[in-house]
């Protein structure tokens, strides 16, 4: 049986990728930052789950004894980075970790992971868009080469500042890792932009969702009259980046920066969704005006990821991904 490595396994995109790496007969050890959240998910994952404590992957040698422990591991998967806004601490909270935790992962693995043969690390959209250009549909189209030209002084006048910053750095720096060190490994990075979908298991569904999940679990929180919040871009399923990192390991492709994106989004279509497919919640999600998502592409900054589209078969949209969030959160 094969083993991988996935860390940050108790996060949201994590456990979707561990969820199918076990439905597809490997074995799966993660890291975690406690026992437990590490033994909720072998509860919910099964005997084939196994889990190491590593509570701070910014710390030296973070990943050294999980990974002297597990020899025979053949693929890397980095998912865990702060995505936490609430810090006064931008450096050491969002940026450091992310950028160190990314490093000391390929560090143990060129020391310990002897049986490493594929790296794959989670990037973010947010490490290619121009910050400043996001809602300029004639801005330069970002593709998978491109990089967001926010500078790391930048970064630290807000945590989403910072975390822009703290994706691309690490994912700049696990490249450059790759290109000047001896190291028995393919590298891949995946780029998602917006994630939502459901939680992999139903004990994932709690009060305050993942960041990105709560864009939509906080609309239940709402009234008919609340604003609606403003937040348009495009998303991806979790489903779909889930599949696309077993394809960056299990395939050949290398050296490849993959950018999942499946279509547009805009809080308002969603609102519109969960109205329509769910009547019970007409009291709660705000009505805001109805259709007016419909035209995101003509305040939207243009991209391109025909390269990554040609790795992903029948993408989830967003009106499946918004009535199956939405469904797991009610039936819960
Ligand atoms: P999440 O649920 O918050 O998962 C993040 C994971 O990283 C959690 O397991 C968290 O552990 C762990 N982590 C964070 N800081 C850590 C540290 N210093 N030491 C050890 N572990 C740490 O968020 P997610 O949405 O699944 O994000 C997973 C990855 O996808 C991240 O790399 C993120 O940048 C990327 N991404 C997410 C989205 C999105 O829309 N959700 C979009 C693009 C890219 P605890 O929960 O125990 O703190």
């Amino acid at each position: 049986m094969q083993e991988v490595f996935v860390s940050g396994a108790s996060g949201y995109i994590a456990q979707n990728i561990v969820k199918l790496l076990i439905s597809k007969g490997y074995k799966v050890i993660g890291s975690v930052r406690s026992a437990a959240k590490g033994d909720q998910l072998k509860k919910d994952a099964g005997e084939n789950f196994d889990y190491e404590i590593v509570e701070n992957i910014g710390a030296p040698n973070a990943f050294d004894e999980a990974l002297k422990k597990h020899p025979n591991v053949y693929a890397f998967l980095h998912t865990a980075s702060p995505v936490a806004f609430a810090t006064e601490d931008i450096a050491n909270d969002i940026i450091k970790p992310a950028v160190e935790g990314t490093l000391n992962a390929l560090k143990s693995v060129q020391k310990y992971g002897t049986n490493v043969k594929k790296v794959v690390i989670t990037s973010s959209a947010a490490a290619k868009l121009d910050y400043q250009n996001i809602y300029n549909p004639d801005a330069a189209v970002v593709t998978e080469e491109s990089w967001n030209p926010i500078t790391d002084e930048e970064g630290l006048l807000n945590s989403m500042f910072g975390y822009f910053v703290s994706k691309r750095n690490a994912e700049k720096a696990a490249w450059e890792f790759v290109k000047t060190e001896d190291v028995k490994f393919t590298l891949n990075t995946i780029a998602p932009t917006l994630v939502i979908g459901p939680q992999a298991y139903a004990s994932g569904v709690k009060e305050t969702a993942n960041f990105s999940v709560e864009l939509l679990n906080g609309l239940l929180k709402s009234k008919p009259d609340s604003e609606m919040p403003v937040f348009d871009g495009n998303f991806v399923d979790v489903r779909d980046v889930a599949k696309l990192h077993l394809h960056a390991f299990e395939s050949d492709v290398k050296d490849f920066k993959y950018l999942p994106i499946t279509d547009y989004f805009s809080i308002q279509t969603c609102a519109d969704i969960i109205r329509e497919k769910f009547p019970s919640l007409r009291d709660t999600v705000p009505i805001g005006t109805p259709g007016a998502g419909k035209d995101v592409h003509t305040r939207y900054s243009p991209w391109d990821n025909k390269k990554t589209m040609a790795y992903l078969e029948d993408p989830i949209s967003l009106e499946q991904s918004v009535v199956d969030t939405i469904d797991q959160i009610v039936n819960k």
